[in-house]
């Protein structure tokens, strides 16, 4: 699959960050730059990197040379641009680079050479080469300001601005569209909604609604339905999870309707499989999913099994190649350490998605409160869960023969293409309880700390670790009588926000501010 699969319609291609519409907020890091001495050299290195970063590799803006009024041929702006932008460390010029806000240095996202330059000289901040916008590696994400803003919107549309030599303008064309139609083998009706609609509330099925949203948006679960890879599927349909969403898929990409859909079919089958599912209470979404994935694997395995009758049974156990675990199945390593002799024991378990834990609001120790925790960043919950942590429990050591104290640390091994992330905010103890603190979260994330780093298979670090956010859920109201919503990145790379039936396209802001319960992130550059 092609990098500019992930996102078709993604005006700046599958391999580049954030469209170009995004502002994004200032952080406390970049205002205090701006307000101290260095103002001035920032504000020209930014300008620099602006103009670096506009000789872009999106082929639907063309560069006319100002001396003859000829077109410049697209492969002559990419050389000259790869010249231009390099790793310093390791000479990687595809992907993304970040050019540093304060000096010369430019370094690479892949292989995390952009992120050592801010550790060891303190310069937190880098543009994008794709498209201007700055991050900032102390908040991991993208950061803006006022003035900034100004600066880089004046280079997009000055079109006088001279760019090496060269003018910028854009020139129309459709030709992508046309493509995009063709490529969808059930060749939907030009009016029809592509994707989004929402779905009627029947009576507390929120919690469906919103899992569904989020697998109707997964470029790899709306690949393999919308190829009608479920077709061949001969049972009958209203026992059939998969056939139920295959429906949806036709109704949600193929029709010109876009008032709100009745999953009626599906909840009658999900219904037939999972009798607790009846009844008008609020289910967990999370359950939800992890059923809905379950039924998709089972479905697909019968699928495959009838076409290849002689494939052995094995390779299936090993490496599941249904869709389900295709997307999300990645390998989650727990070493337990004996304290006497070091002796390290590991075990490997297979995830499909990561449930972290999360600070509570009003938490007491030995009896005492301690200061409500309001906010934390999804990396403080990456990185508590793979942090060595000591069992409350005795261990007998095989090795040294001791009954004694041993430490747990949790890697990931196998990171899967779609990263699915539950943040646990319900507890069923002896009563029910919801956690409100609110946990921000980057809208791209770099797995590379909280991955298990082979010394014995180092290439593995080379492969692309970039994760880049495309759909929320989110609970609104207490433990069993909340409402689910969703937010979801469209193919053109809006945001939108789905209420029951309800679309509404939304900012970044909004997204960016949402306490999120279920957060799935997808691999950034596909084609590495
Ligand atoms: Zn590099
Ligand atoms: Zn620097
Ligand atoms: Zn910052
Ligand atoms: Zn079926
Ligand atoms: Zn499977
Ligand atoms: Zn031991």
């Amino acid at each position: 699959m092609s990098s500019k699969k992930i996102f078709p319609g993604d005006s700046t291609n599958g391999s580049s960050g954030p469209p170009d519409y995004v502002t994004f907020k200032p952080c406390a890091h970049i205002q205090q730059v701006l307000a101290s001495q260095a103002r001035d050299t920032v504000l020209r290195n930014y300008s620099l990197g602006l103009k670096v970063s506009l000789l872009s590799s999106n082929k639907e803006v063309s560069y006319k040379n100002l001396e003859n009024g000829t077109i410049v041929d697209h492969k002559k702006i990419l050389k000259l641009r790869s010249k231009l932008l390099k790793c310093k460390s390791c000479s990687n010029n595809c992907g993304l680079l970040f050019m540093c806000l304060q000096c010369s240095n430019i370094g690479c996202f892949k292989r995390n050479h952009a992120f050592n330059h801010a550790k060891s000289a303190g310069h937190v901040f880098g543009i994008e080469s794709n498209n201007g916008h700055l991050y900032c590696f102390r908040c991991g994400d993208y950061v803006s300001d006022p003035k900034l803003e100004e600066v880089r919107i004046a280079h997009i549309n000055n079109s006088n601005n001279n760019v090496q030599g060269l003018q910028v303008y854009p020139i129309e064309t459709d030709k992508k569209k046309k493509a995009l139609i063709l490529s969808d083998s059930r060749a939907p009706s030009l009016r029809a909604s592509r994707g989004l609609r929402g779905f009627v509330n029947m009576g507390s099925t929120c919690f469906m609604s919103v899992i569904l949203q989020t697998l109707i948006h997964n470029p790899f679960i709306r690949d393999y339905y919308l190829s009608g890879k479920h077709l061949g599927c001969d049972k009958e349909p209203l026992s059939c999870i998969p056939c139920c969403i295959d429906d949806i898929f036709a109704a949600f990409y193929t029709m010109d309707e876009n008032k709100g859909f009745g999953p009626t079919a599906l909840l009658t089958a999900a219904w037939k499989v999972k009798r607790s599912l009846a009844g008008y209470t609020e289910q967990d979404a999370h359950e939800f999913w992890q059923f809905l994935l379950d039924e998709m694997h089972k479905a697909d395995i019968l699928l495959l099994e009838n076409k290849t009758e002689q494939n052995n049974q094995k390779k299936i156990e090993n490496d599941c190649p249904c869709i389900t675990h295709r997307t999300f199945s990645g390998e989650l390593q727990s070493s337990i350490t004996c304290s006497k002799c070091r002796k390290v024991t590991t075990t490997i378990d297979p995830m499909l998605d990561l449930s972290l834990e999360i600070l509570q609001q009003n938490r007491k120790v030995a009896g005492k409160s301690l200061p409500p925790i309001r906010q934390m960043n999804l990396l403080d919950c990456l990185k508590r869960f793979t942090t060595p942590e000591k069992l409350d429990v005795l261990y007998n050591c095989s090795t040294c023969g001791h009954k004694t104290m041993v430490y747990k640390q949790l890697k990931i091994k196998k990171l899967p293409p779609v990263l699915g992330i539950q943040l646990k905010r319900f507890e069923h103890l002896s009563t029910s309880a919801k956690i409100e603190t609110h946990v921000t979260f980057p809208l791209m994330l770099n797995m590379y700390d909280y991955i298990l780093h082979d010394h014995d298979h180092l290439d593995k670090i080379e492969t692309d670790l970039t994760y880049e956010l495309f759909a929320l859920v989110c609970h609104i109201g207490s433990v069993n009588t909340g409402h689910y919503v969703c937010l979801v990145k469209n193919r053109d790379g809006n945001w939108f926000k789905f209420d029951d039936s309800k679309v509404t396209l939304v900012s970044i802001d909004e997204v960016t501010s949402t306490k999120a319960y279920l957060l799935y992130y997808i691999i950034h550059d596909l084609s590495s």
